[in-house]
């Protein structure tokens, strides 16, 4: 039996079957796709299930205001995936006349969808030969072909493995197949011994130790600027970047710093002492927030709300917060 007829054999009796988004939706596969993204089934299977229930069709999505969708994916992180999702959904929408488009070149167009994505949403929802290549698949191809490198050139090499195993029948089991392959079998630690691909598998037990990048630190210091009639101010952040459209505290870059942007914001009120320091760690690089209390007697006129103020309070729907963010939100206003 080939590679493939292997794959294939040993995801009948050992893959997954009954995950929420195997169902023949190509909204709520690619809903599923990229949420998957950088993110286990685990942690997604849930944030699924609530998208699933809030937002059913691509319309409801394409409708609704980008406010919510961050809201709903906060704590998922890598939050640019939000903002895509719902930025493809109105132009399905508008593009597509609601349809979403089977071909490689209209998926690829649409923002937050790159090859191995459109792969995967070719191959689940029309069961399209198309190949993928996430971290699993490429975990799997790289140590049953012996492949080390890391570079462009070995991830050419891959793709050609990833098109020549992809079969032109029973695609979107053997998409699921090969990614559950990676992901049961094939692991950091693999498991050999029950691996269907042993036999022929190049893979000697060890691995050069994956570049270590050290990981640049940088502090803020985040302001809990509150007033007990008017709640927690909070800041809607640049529609880019890391935390891109989210609702976060007003931020400086250090202690010194803090005094002369009340001011800038129109608060005369003196800072309180410094909390404990909250580190979060992000990809490429980990950040310290400093959060310091500073409690208002009279907000005044200066700080009315408007479409990137507002003030929070914990009777009112949850805005979409980074995940620190809401952490040091709901301390404080537990114990304000
Ligand atoms: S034999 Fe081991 S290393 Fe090779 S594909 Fe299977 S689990 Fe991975």
């Amino acid at each position: 039996m080939d590679f493939t007829g292997r794959v294939l054999a040993w995801y009948q009796r050992h893959g997954r079957h009954d995950l929420p988004w195997q169902v023949p939706d190509p909204y709520l596969r690619w809903l599923a796709e990229i949420m998957l993204q950088q993110t286990t089934v685990t942690a997604a299977r849930p944030y699924f299930e609530r998208f699933r229930a809030r937002f059913p069709t691509l319309e409801t999505l394409a409708q609704a205001p980008l406010d919510d969708v961050l809201a709903l994916w906060s704590g998922l992180g890598y939050y640019a995936r939000a903002r895509n999702l719902h930025a493809s959904a109105r132009l399905v929408m508008d593009r597509h006349q609601g349809r979403f488009p089977q071909t490689l070149p209209e998926l690829l167009a649409l923002p937050g969808i790159g090859l191995s994505t459109a792969g995967a949403i070719l191959a689940f929802a029309f069961g399209i030969p198309a190949s993928i290549l996430d971290a699993n698949v490429r975990r799997v191809l790289s140590r049953y072909h012996g492949i080390t490198d890391r570079d462009a050139k070995a991830t050419r090499r891959l793709w050609e493995h990833a098109r020549a195993y992809t079969p032109t029948h029973d695609v979107a089991d053997y998409t699921q197949a090969i990614m559950d392959l990676g992901a049961l079998v094939c692991r950091k630690a693999p498991q050999c011994s029950i691996c269907p691909l042993v036999s022929a598998c190049s893979f000697k037990g060890e691995e050069p130790p994956p570049a270590r990048r050290a990981r640049p630190e940088r502090s803020v210091v985040m302001a809990l600027i509150y007033q007990a009639n008017a709640g927690l101010l909070l800041l809607r952040r640049p529609a880019s970047g890391v935390w891109g459209g989210l609702w976060s505290l007003p931020e400086c870059p250090t202690l010194p710093d803090l005094t002369p942007y009340l001011a800038s914001l129109g608060f005369e009120a003196a800072p309180g002492a410094p909390g404990a320091v909250l580190r979060h760690v992000f990809t490429h690089f980990a950040l310290s927030i400093t959060p310091v209390p500073v409690l208002l007697t009279n907000i005044g006129t200066c700080a009315s709300e408007n479409r990137d103020m507002m003030w929070y309070q914990r009777c009112a729907a949850e805005p979409g917060m980074p995940a620190p963010v809401r952490r040091l939100v709901n301390q404080f206003l537990e114990t304000t």
